[in-house]
């Protein structure tokens, strides 16, 4: 402590304390209307000021003039205002220093009054300029963070220990779709889906506090919640700061929806078909192969079923791609619709289709039961007509079932199985469900090897000719159909159902075709010089590739010019898959062909697209109702409105109509009440080799 002792010695010590201030002190008092004067001022002005003390005293008004000019209005009112009430005043304000620099000084004072009532101010002024550099650097600072938070494409959000938040960046406004002012304050679980949104208080004590080792500084991917409600994935990203008195977390939140879009997409690209939108073929290989590996610790059975559609390709080649690709994804619809949650369905690609039934009975022939009755299911469903455009489409599949259990079958090896079941289910005449068994894997095998014999079989004499009558409503035989058969030497009598469309496939049709063709003319004319009248007209099947055979038609002139007895006594029979490309072309020839005494037939009429509009165009004579649609006349309400309608429908373009596949004397009745009087079939003659056939229809002729 200092002991002052006289007035002078305390003058000094008072000199030497504020010397070393970093301010000074000043009295100021008001001269005359708002003038003021300086009266005292501390050694430290000189330096703050940049004056030396002897000129702040003599030329005060340098020094008033130095200070901003909108500062010293504010100081007069502020002094003024002081006057009035007799309150003390602080201010900050820019003072001109001589060296050019402004500095910013701050100014406290006090009140204090003469006998006359004149103001004078004691007080003390410091330079600030430092520290108002600070706060400027600070306030930049700030702006700028904002700037950088409201323009990181992240949102960014802080929360105070409570929970509560306290900022809240543009992209966080973007994203959950609140205003700043809607959050600031709130608790952070409002951003959050049930059962967070609720937890309010224990939202950051539960998963903050106590899980911080888990997730501070961690991101995971979790679910944010909307103003609107909507959920969407997130990363979230925590850090915290710890300062002495508080803590902060900062989270840092992605939106994933659109990686999660594009991952969906991508997924939905290796896995799914882009047409109808079912699993591809790898991701059933997939469910495949889980469903065996499960298997392995069950007792129940699976099967899978191999749809492929009948006569997809001529649909697509007439009418278009487009067209067809709209019957697949109509088609995969009703398949979808027709199976249970647990089944899947997939698209192999083109036609083929494939449904893998899970859990069914651990009993094999139950299984079989219930794998045959969905099969069953799908094939009534798609026959049912669909709409293509204005279009009513008829269309019908094959399928083939295998039934797959624990022991441990390869996914290929069941894929072929099936294939191999759908593969006989056509065979068979299309439209049919066919269940794999092994002998049609023995078989399968020799299909290669049935193509190389069938190669041979001309040579080798193993194919024959039979003959089926075609009769009218007395019975009588008005002509017969010629119907190949192949002998083979190892596997006996093998249907044309499965050697011709291997004859079509490999091209080995025109041959086969062309021998057909002569040897029908052989035995027509044969038959003509031994038994007039017995056989009035042959037809002749003639499969689609081979009429689109650049010179089918001089090979058929030609056979025709050696055989002038049998003209125009012959009828083609072409299916509709004739007209799945170049019908003008088709037609020109057909055209040439009638010229030569040649009728048309449409065989198996009513499977195929029945177009009716390319009926009116092409020269036919008649219709042959598909096998299919007599076989169930009597019972079938369907098949019987199918038959009539083919009648009408002949009958009204001037057609002649025959039915096949005849057994019965009722199904003859029921067509003849059609209105259908040619028919052929087994309840009148099966179809026999030309020695059976003339003697069968020799004694029935002489009767
Ligand atoms: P498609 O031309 O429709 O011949 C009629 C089929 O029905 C024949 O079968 C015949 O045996 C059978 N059928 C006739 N009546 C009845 C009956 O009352 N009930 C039953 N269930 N079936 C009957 P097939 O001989 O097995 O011939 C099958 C198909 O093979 C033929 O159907 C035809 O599309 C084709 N095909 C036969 N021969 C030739 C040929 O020389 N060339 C060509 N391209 N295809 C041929
Ligand atoms: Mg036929
Ligand atoms: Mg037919």
């Amino acid at each position: 402590m200092m002991l002052v002792s006289s007035q002078q010695e305390c003058q000094t010590v008072l000199n030497l304390l504020t010397d070393n201030l970093p301010g000074f002190f000043f009295q100021l008092s008001e001269t005359t209307g708002q003038s003021y004067q300086l009266l005292k001022l501390t050694n430290s002005a000189a330096a703050i000021l940049g004056m030396p003390l002897q000129e702040l005293h003599t030329n005060q008004s340098a020094i008033f003039s130095r200070i901003a000019a909108e500062d010293f209005d504010d100081l007069r009112a502020l002094l003024t205002h002081s006057a009035t009430h007799g309150t003390p005043w602080h201010m900050q304000f820019r003072y001109q220093h001589p060296s050019g620099n402004i500095v910013w000084l701050a100014a406290h004072a006090s009140l204090e009054q003469d006998h006359l009532g004149r103001p004078s101010w004691y007080g003390y002024i410091s330079d600030i300029s430092s520290m108002k550099q600070n706060e400027q650097a600070l306030e930049d600072y700030a702006v700028a963070h904002r700037e950088i938070l409201d323009n990181v494409v992240d949102a960014i959000i802080t929360i105070n220990e409570q929970g509560l938040i306290q900022t809240f960046n543009n992209a966080a406004i973007k994203l959950f779709g609140y205003k700043e002012e809607e959050v600031l304050g709130k608790n952070v679980s409002m951003l959050m889906p049930e059962p967070y949104r609720s937890q309010h208080d224990h939202y950051i004590n539960a998963h903050l506090h106590f899980g911080v080792t888990k997730i501070i500084g961690r991101s995971r991917e979790t679910k944010g919640q909307r103003k609107d409600g909507r959920l969407f994935n997130m990363e979230l990203r925590i850090s915290r700061i710890e300062r002495a008195d508080s803590v902060t977390f900062i989270g840092m939140v992605r939106d994933l929806s659109e990686r999660k879009r594009a991952e969906v997409l991508i997924e939905k690209l290796a896995f799914y078909d882009p047409l109808t939108s079912l699993p591809n073929r790898r991701m059933l290989m997939q469910c495949l192969n889980d469903a065996l590996e499960k298997r392995q610790y069950g007792q129940e059975l699976g099967a899978l079923l191999f749809i492929d559609l009948d006569n997809f390709k001529h649909l697509n080649d007439s009418l278009g791609h487009a067209t067809g690709d709209q019957l697949l994804r109509q088609v995969a619809q009703r398949l979808q619709q027709s199976v249970r949650q647990q089944d899947t369905v997939a698209r192999l690609g083109g036609d083929e289709f494939i449904i893998l039934l899970l859990h069914l009975s651990p009993e094999y022939y139950q299984a079989i039961d219930q794998a045959a009755q969905i099969a069953e299911k799908i094939r009534a469903v798609l026959n049912t007509p669909f709409k293509l455009e204005k279009l009513s489409y008829v269309s019908s599949p094959s399928i083939g079932i295998t039934i797959f259990s624990d022991d441990n079958k390869v996914v290929d090896e069941l894929l072929q199985q099936a294939d191999l079941a759908m593969y006989q289910a056509k065979a068979a005449g299309k439209n049919m469900i066919s269940l794999f068994d092994v002998s049609m894997q023995i078989q399968a095998s020799t299909r290669t090897q049935l193509e190389s014999q069938l190669r041979q079989a001309l040579s080798n004499q193993q194919l024959q000719l039979h003959y089926q009558g075609l009769h009218n409503e007395q019975g009588e035989l008005v002509g017969a159909e010629v119907l190949i058969r192949w002998f083979h030497p190892e596997l006996g009598s093998v249907s044309p159902a499965v050697f011709i469309p291997i004859a079509e496939e490999s091209g080995l049709i025109y041959e086969i075709g062309q021998w057909v063709i002569e040897q029908s003319c052989l035995q027509l004319t044969n038959w003509t010089a031994d038994m007039p009248g017995l056989v009035p007209k042959l037809s002749i099947n003639i499969s689609a590739r081979q009429f689109h055979q650049e010179n089918f038609l001089p090979q058929v002139l030609a056979i025709l010019e050696q055989h002038p007895l049998v003209q125009k006594r012959l009828q083609f029979e072409l299916t509709e898959s004739i007209l799945v490309s170049r019908v003008d072309e088709v037609v020109a020839k057909m055209r040439r062909l009638q010229e030569y005494g040649i009728g048309f037939a449409l065989d198996d009429f009513g499977t195929g697209y029945s177009s009716l509009s390319y009926l009116k165009c092409l020269p036919l004579e008649q219709l042959k109702i598909d096998r299919s649609f007599v076989e169930d006349i009597l019972h079938d309400n369907n098949d019987a409105a199918i038959a009539c309608t083919v009648i009408a429908l002949s009958k009204a373009l001037g057609l002649g109509v025959i039915a096949e596949g005849v057994e019965t004397a009722e199904q003859r009745d029921a067509l003849a009440g059609m209105g259908c009087y040619h028919y052929q079939g087994f309840y009148f003659s099966k179809p026999l080799a030309s020695h059976d056939f003339v003697n069968f229809h020799r004694a029935v002729f002489a009767s």
